[in-house]
């Protein structure tokens, strides 16, 4: 009776988990309260949701 060998299934490897990117939390985009008025920027009740310019829409710190 042969034993059988489990064949353990491996996940590919991951590279390295980036780490989240500070501005966007990790969610490649940040929401950012629309202002108006050239000086003083008045905040308004809109709000737009913007591409991260810290990550480029990745979620991930950028690290060179
Ligand atoms: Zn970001």
């Amino acid at each position: 009776m042969a034993a059988r060998k489990t064949t353990a299934r491996r996940p590919a490897t991951k590279p390295a988990a980036a780490p989240a990117c500070p501005d966007c939390d990790g969610k490649g985009e940040t929401t950012e309260t629309v202002r108006v008025g050239a000086r003083k920027g008045r905040e308004t009740d809109d709000r737009q949701s913007a591409l991260c310019l810290t990550c480029f829409g990745t979620g991930n710190a950028l690290e060179e």
